[in-house]
Order: C-alpha cells, then sequence, then structure tokens
C-alpha cells in the first residue's frame, strides 16, 4: 500500500515552536526521509472559517503567513504539496455524505471540540459548522487516502472520529477508503507544548506563543518573562521543574552539545534540573541559556523566511499549483466513493439497463 501524508494548520496566525515541535519539525523530516509516496500539506481556511466567520480577512492575511512559515521550516514544494483547504471542492461532497455516517451525540463527545467550544465562549451558540469540524477533518484526511497524519496530541480525538467514519463507511458501502493512523513526536513533552503563561497548550487563540518568524529582542523578551516555578524567589531557594516552562521547554529543545556551546558549566538537561532543584541556580542563568537554544533554531529559520518573502506571487503560484495537485487527488476518491455509495448513476450501465427492463410493458 502507498505510504501517503497529510497534515495541516489553521491560518489563523503566523505558525509558533508548538506547531515546530508538535507537527513541522516531523512533516519535514518525513518529507526528506523518502519513505513516503506523497505527502500532502493543508492550509485549513475553511475550518479556520468555522470559528472565525465574522472576520475572514484575518484567515486571508494569514494564509501567506503559514505558507511563508512552511518554507522556512524546509517543508520544498517539490517533494510535497502545499494546498489551500477551500480550493479543493471534493472535500465538501465527500463532508456531506460522512455527515450521515455520524451523531449528534457522537460529536458532542469529541474532548478537544468540547474545550475548544468552552475556550471560545460559544457554549449557548455553537456554528454548525464549528461543531461538525471533526468531520470535515475526516474528509481532508480520507481524500488523499492518507495512512499517516503527523500532528499534536490535541488531534487524537480528530483521527479517532475519522477511523470510525472510515470503517462505518467501508462496512456499509463496500471498501474505498483508507484508514489513518496519528503519528505523534515521540518526545512526550512536544505532543503538547505549553504556553509561555504556562498554560497547558500553546495556541494562536490564546496568544501565549512564541512565533518562528520571530526577531532575537523578541524572543529574548518573551523567554525572560516567561512562568517558572512562581516560588522560587531567591537563587538559594529550591525550585520545582514539574510545571516550570523554561524547563518543559528545554526538554523539548535542548540537546546535549548546546551545553557545550551555550553553557558549559554543565554537562547535561538531568545535572542543570538538578542543581534547580537542590537551590542555588537562579531563574535568569537558565533562560538566557533557553534564550541560546531556541534562537539556535530560529534563526535560520526567520533568515529563509527572509528570502522567500521577497517574491510573494511565487509562493501564491506554488499554492495554486499545489491545489490544482490535490484537486486532481480528491477528485479521484469522490468519485471512488460516489461509486462505493452507487450514486454515480450516469456510468451505471447495469442500472440503467435494469430500469428500461422494468418498465418495459
Ligand atoms: P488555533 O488556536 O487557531 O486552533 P493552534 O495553535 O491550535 O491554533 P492549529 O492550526 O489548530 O494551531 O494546529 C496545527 C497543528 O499543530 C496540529 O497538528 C496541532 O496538533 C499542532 N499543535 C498546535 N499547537 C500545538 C502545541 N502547543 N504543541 C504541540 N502541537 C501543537
Ligand atoms: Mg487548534
Amino acid at each position: 500500500m502507498a505510504k501517503i501524508i497529510l497534515t495541516g494548520d489553521r491560518p489563523t496566525g503566523r505558525l509558533h515552536i508548538g506547531h515546530y515541535v508538535g507537527s513541522l519539525r516531523e512533516r519535514v523530516r518525513l518529507q526528506n526521509s523518502g519513505e513516503y509516496d506523497k505527502v500532502f500539506i493543508m492550509i485549513a481556511d475553511a475550518q479556520a472559517l468555522t470559528d472565525n466567520a465574522d472576520n475572514p480577512e484575518k484567515v486571508r492575511q494569514n494564509i501567506i503567513e503559514v505558507a511563508l512559515d512552511y518554507l522556512a521550516c524546509g517543508l520544498d514544494p517539490e517533494k510535497s504539496v502545499i494546498f489551500i483547504q477551500s480550493q479543493i471542492p471534493q472535500l465538501y461532497e465527500l463532508t456531506a455524505y460522512y455527515m450521515n455516517l455520524v451523531t449528534v451525540s457522537r460529536l458532542q463527545r469529541n474532548p478537544t471540540v468540547k474545550a475548544e467550544i468552552q475556550a471560545r465562549d460559544f457554549e449557548a451558540s455553537i456554528p454548525v459548522g464549528f461543531f461538525t469540524y471533526p468531520i470535515s477533518q475526516a474528509a481532508d484526511i480520507t481524500a488523499f487516502q492518507a495512512n499517516t497524519v503527523p500532528v499534536g496530541e490535541d488531534q487524537m480525538p480528530m483521527i479517532e472520529q475519522t477511523r470510525e467514519i472510515v470503517r462505518k463507511f467501508n462496512m456499509t458501502y463496500g471498501e474505498a477508503l483508507t484508514e489513518p493512523d496519528i503519528l505523534l513526536p515521540s518526545n512526550e513533552v512536544c505532543q503538547r507544548l505549553p504556553g509561555i503563561d504556562g498554560k497547558a497548550k500553546m495556541s494562536k487563540s490564546l496568544d501565549n506563543c512564541i512565533y518562528l518568524s520571530e526577531t532575537a529582542d523578541e524572543i529574548k523578551k518573551k523567554v525572560m518573562n516567561m512562568y517558572t516555578d512562581p516560588d522560587h524567589i531567591r537563587v538559594a531557594d529550591p525550585g520545582k521543574i514539574e510545571g516550570n516552562t523554561v524547563f518543559t521547554y528545554l526538554d523539548a529543545f535542548c540537546r546535549k552539545e548546546h551545553f557545550g556551546r551555550y553553557l558549559p558549566d554543565y554537562s547535561s538537561l538531568d545535572e542543570l534540573k538538578e542543581h534547580y532543584q537542590r537551590g542555588g541556580l537562579g531563574d535568569v542563568k537558565v533562560k538566557k541559556f533557553l534564550y541560546a537554544v531556541l534562537l539556535e533554531y530560529l534563526k535560520p529559520i526567520r533568515a529563509r523566511r527572509t528570502e522567500f518573502e521577497k517574491d510573494i506571487p511565487a509562493v501564491y503560484k506554488m499554492l495554486e499549483d499545489g491545489s490544482r495537485k490535490a484537486e486532481a487527488v480528491a477528485a479521484q476518491t469522490l468519485a471512488a466513493v460516489k461509486g462505493a455509495m452507487r450514486i454515480n448513476y450516469f456510468s451505471d450501465v447495469n442500472l440503467i439497463n435494469e430500469q428500461a427492463k422494468r418498465f418495459k410493458k
């Protein structure tokens, strides 16, 4: 069976370091591994509109930001098909058929959607489109017959929902769809990177992000103001590691060789943690180290972005070409789906002949 990847992001802002460790870094690695037959990367503008209906301009403006972040991180349109969701009409036809296979109560049980409804104050007035976005996400994944979906942990309920839809479809109408597997980052802290405010998830909607395109000064300011252990007041005090965002980020980004480069008094993260817990290690020293580590990742990303920013029409052209390629693939799946459902009336010669016979007097 062909090995196919689909994943993507909502164009609701520039991409942040949570995206990077949760999915983007993995995508680039998989794209370059040569192990996959096809890689599809989607800018989910239609999904972003489900909770930004009154602000389409925000979505419109951020498409190019996300595309630039992709290119800056090393996604390569020669190797991956990068496309815009709303330009693929087949996705909405698939969504419509899948809607019949899902109950309202099943959607209501989705923990990620529940949390997002709460975060957006939607309790009393959930847009139908937002409520049903897990179904449209199933269409996005299955349209490309993807079997691998590299995403953060918040996407687990969506992939489970997709698998249920695929099983139900294949059982009811016959095999036409591929059941996908989630691919989570192996480093657990990367599956859900917390925000700089210490909140459970770094997220554009929560405004607690370090963006990939930020300048060195902006990164420094954010790191220096980051949430640590509120009880670690004097340098001599023992400090806590659990829930201490600075250490969580070091868990996600720090490699052994960083100590030699930026903090040669220590040889490993364990040693640094141990000193912090014992007391005698100040927040500022740890933060300065984290800043140096982050900058090592983000500086080249920002530099590449600046290069791509010089030819914006070329980036839109790349998205247009990608969208065309994606549409051709989605059209094949839609044809298979309609065939399995036997609603491909005009190409069904048997049906036409049978009906002709039935009406013959
Ligand atoms: P929004 O607030 O608009 O939902 P977001 O920051 O949650 O934005 P998405 O576009 O919804 O970003 O997510 C895109 C991808 O990035 C998904 O695969 C998601 O799992 C992953 N991701 C987002 N935030 C994080 C995070 N903090 N840690 C790890 N992965 C993340
Ligand atoms: Mg999200």
